[in-house]
C-alpha cells in the first residue's frame, strides 16, 4: 500500500469548511485506490496568529518539509488587517513557498457545460475550453535587483525593477510545463516578448532547447500581447502555457474570468523535487461568507485531485474526482456562488458529500 504524508492547512475564513469536505473525498479516494493518506493538520495565517502571535511557526514549517505534500485552504481576514505586514496572515503563503522553493505555480481554467452562462464570455466562445497555466514563481521583474525608487539630483524620481532569468531557472520552468502538458494535450505554447525583451529571447532558446527531450509535445511560441488577446478571441486553441512571473500572473488571472466562478478553480505551487508542492484553491477566506456553511469547496476538492495527479502520479485517482464534479453539477447541485434558477441549492457540506456519493 503506497503511503503519503500530508499536511493541511485549513487557515481562515472559509478555509476550515472547504478543506474539511476536500479531506474526505481524499480519505474515500485513499480507500478506492489502496492508498493510505496520513493527515497532519495545523493552524497557519491568522489561526495562528491568534494562538502562536506569528502566522507560520517554525514547526509548522517542519511539518510542511517533511510532508509529501500541502494542502492549504485559505488565509486572511478583517480581524488581522491592521497588523504589520510582516506578520500578516498572507505572509505565512510568501514563507511556505520560498522555504519550500515553490518555483512553479499550475492554474487550470476549465469551463463546465453546466456554468457556461457564468462566464462573461459568448458560450460559443468558450465551450469547451480546458487549458493550463504554468506560472514561473520565483524570478523575474518581481524579485530581479536592482529594484528600487531613487532619489535623482533634480529632485525627480527614479523608479527601477529588473527583469532577470538565468539558463537553469528557465530550463526548470520549461520542464515541468512539458511535463505537465505531457499529462494532458501535449500541447505547450510558450510565451513571451522575444521581440523586445532579451531576457525573453534567452527564454524561448531555452525553450526550444529543452522541448528537444520531448518530441511528443507539439512546442507553440506566442507573444505576450498576442496571448493576452487571443485567451479572450479563441481560448480553445491552447492546452498549456508556460510564461515567467509577471505576464503569468496577469495571464493566469485572465484565463481564470474566462470561467467567471472563483468557487470552481483549484492551484498548485510546485518545486524542484516530488515531496515539494501545495495545493490549494485560487480564492481567499471570503471572509463575508465564513461561518455560513455555504462555501463552494469545489475548488478545494479540485486541488486534491491536482495533488494526486502530480505529486502522486494517482491519475486515474484524479479523473475520478474530477468526473464525481462533473456528475453534481449536472445533476443539478450547485452552492450559492454558483447557483442558477431551476437548480437544487446546496450547502458546502452537501455538495462535499455529493461528490463523496459520486465517487
Ligand atoms: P476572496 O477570494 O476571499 O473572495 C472574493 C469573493 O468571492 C467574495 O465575495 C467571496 O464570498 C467569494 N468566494 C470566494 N471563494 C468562494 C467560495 N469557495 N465559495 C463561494 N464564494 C466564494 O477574496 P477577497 O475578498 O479579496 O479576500 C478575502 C481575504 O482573503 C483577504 O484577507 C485576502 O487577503 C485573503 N486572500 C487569501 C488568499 C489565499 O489564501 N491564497 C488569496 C486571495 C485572498
Amino acid at each position: 500500500m503506497k503511503r503519503f504524508n500530508i499536511a493541511v492547512l485549513p487557515g481562515d475564513g472559509i478555509g476550515p469548511e472547504i478543506v474539511g469536505e476536500a479531506v474526505k473525498v481524499l480519505q474515500a479516494v485513499g480507500q478506492k485506490f489502496l492508498a493510505e493518506f496520513a493527515l497532519s493538520e495545523a493552524l497557519v495565517g491568522g489561526a495562528s496568529i491568534d494562538a502562536h502571535g506569528v502566522p507560520l511557526t517554525d514547526e509548522v514549517l517542519k511539518l510542511t518539509m517533511k510532508s509529501d505534500a500541502v494542502l492549504l485552504g485559505a488565509v486572511g481576514g478583517i480581524k488581522w488587517e491592521g497588523l504589520d505586514y510582516s506578520i500578516r496572515p498572507e505572509r505565512a503563503l510568501l514563507a511556505l513557498r520560498k522555504e519550500l522553493g515553490l518555483f512553479a505555480n499550475l492554474r487550470p481554467a476549465r469551463i463546465y457545460r453546466e456554468l457556461i452562462d457564468a462566464s462573461t464570455l459568448k458560450p460559443e466562445v468558450i465551450e469547451g475550453v480546458d487549458l493550463l497555466v504554468v506560472r514561473e514563481l520565483t524570478g523575474g521583474l518581481y524579485f530581479g535587483t536592482p529594484k528600487g525608487i531613487e532619489k535623482l539630483p533634480d529632485g525627480t524620481e527614479r523608479g527601477v525593477n529588473t527583469m532577470v532569468y538565468t539558463t537553469p531557472e528557465i530550463e526548470r520552468i520549461a520542464r515541468v510545463g512539458f511535463d505537465v502538458a505531457r499529462k494532458r494535450g501535449k500541447k505547450l505554447c510558450s510565451v513571451d516578448k522575444a521581440n523586445v525583451l532579451e531576457t525573453t529571447e534567452l527564454w524561448r532558446k531555452v525553450v526550444i532547447r529543452v522541448g528537444k527531450d520531448y518530441p511528443d509535445v507539439e512546442l507553440s511560441h506566442m507573444y505576450v500581447d498576442n496571448c493576452a488577446m487571443q485567451l479572450i478571441r479563441n481560448p480553445r486553441q491552447f492546452d498549456v502555457i508556460v510564461t515567467e512571473n509577471t505576464f503569468g500572473d496577469i495571464l493566469s488571472d485572465e484565463a481564470s474570468m474566462l470561467t467567471g466562478s472563483i468557487g470552481m478553480l483549484p492551484s498548485a505551487s510546485i518545486g524542484s523535487t516530488k515531496n515539494r508542492a501545495m495545493y490549494e484553491p485560487i480564492h481567499g477566506s471570503a471572509p463575508d461568507i465564513a461561518g455560513k456553511g455555504i462555501a463552494n469547496p469545489i475548488a478545494t476538492i479540485l486541488s486534491v485531485a491536482m495533488m494526486l495527479k502530480y505529486s502522486f502520479d494517482m491519475n486515474e485517482a484524479s479523473d475520478i474526482i474530477e468526473r464525481a464534479v462533473e456528475k453534481v453539477l449536472a445533476k443539478g447541485y450547485r452552492t450559492a456562488d454558483i447557483m442558477q434558477s431551476g437548480m437544487t441549492r446546496v450547502s458546502c457540506a452537501e455538495m462535499g458529500e455529493a461528490v463523496l456519493k459520486e465517487l
